[in-house]
């Protein structure tokens, strides 16, 4: 099985990922976590991460899609994973399908979890109190003027995803505001629904049954979603069309990054970044 989950900050996208790790056996991918880690290591993905996260931005998509693409590679990735936190962009996403088309590898959906912005900062400070009472270091992101950042960047970089994926037919949409419990139990529900939770390989019976289904209408329904109205997505068009321009341009690189093998491209991003730097 091998899925998104897409959600702003604080929306339970951690949580609900470790329970997937238990209920089919897949890997969880958080490149938060993967890029706290190259943090806390000191290494040159790490240094030039640290600043970016710390002020609530994104880390260039580059470094992001070079450090999946080096993780799906390994063995404990066959089985499946729930990526946590990539894709964040349309490049990202854009590259992640070049990625897994490279590998023959098919997604089996992306689970949106849907939540009301005003219980976000309320969350996430319930958060960092938690860890502060185990004794835990709390993430240097996670103070309330951090966090609106973190909300900007997350509805101008990332919620277009929900567009994108909702036109290839991926898009599955559960209301994030029910208990954790409810939670799992409707994103089992309507994995098992599309044919995703007993697919291991995520053939055609997946798609076909979500065919059958009408999975994308039954979600947006389900989570009230209106459809958007046609000046609206008029309205959208020029950018989207940018957008999509910038996108074949990532892919491109992201590609290339593959094809080159494993460690160049943070570095080769790094540099470009550190050069940006100096200049400004
Ligand atoms: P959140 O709780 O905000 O979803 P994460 O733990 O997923 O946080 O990520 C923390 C930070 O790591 C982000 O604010 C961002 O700076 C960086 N980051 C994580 N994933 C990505 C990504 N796919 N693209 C760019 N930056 C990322």
């Amino acid at each position: 099985m091998r899925l998104i989950l897409l959600g702003p900050p604080g929306s339970g996208k951690g949580t609900q990922a470790q329970r997937l790790v238990e209920r089919y056996g897949i890997v969880q991918l958080s490149t938060g976590e993967m890029l706290r880690a190259a943090v806390a290591a000191c290494t040159p993905v790490g240094l030039q991460a640290k600043d970016i996260m710390a002020a609530g931005g994104l880390v260039p998509d580059e470094i992001v899609v070079s450090i999946i693409a080096d993780r799906i590679e390994l063995p404990d990735a066959k089985k499946g994973f729930v990526l946590d936190g990539f894709p964040r962009t349309v490049p990202q996403a854009e590259a992640l399908d070049e990625l897994l088309k490279h590998k023959h590898m098919k997604l089996d959906a992306v689970v949106e979890l849907r939540v009301n912005e005003s219980a976000l900062v309320q969350r996430v400070e319930t958060r960092a109190a938690q860890m502060r009472a185990r004794g835990e270091e709390v993430r240097v992101d996670d103070t309330p003027e951090v966090l609106t950042k973190r909300l900007a960047s997350y509805r101008a970089q990332t919620e277009p995803l929900i567009h994108y994926y909702s036109e290839r037919r991926k898009l599955l949409t559960v209301d994030g505001m029910m208990t954790i419990e409810e939670v799992t139990r409707e994103i089992n529900r309507i994995l098992h629904a599309i044919g995703a939770a007993e697919s291991k390989s995520s053939g055609k019976a997946g798609t076909a049954k979500r065919a059958a289904a009408g999975t994308r209408e039954a979600t947006k329904k389900a989570a009230g979603r209106q459809v958007k109205p046609a000046a609206k997505a008029a309205k959208g068009r020029a950018p989207a069309k940018k957008a999509a321009k910038a996108a074949r341009r990532a892919v491109k690189r992201a590609s290339e990054a593959v094809r080159k093998g494993a460690k160049k491209a943070p570095r080769k991003a790094a540099k470009k970044l550190t050069k940006k730097r100096a200049k400004g």
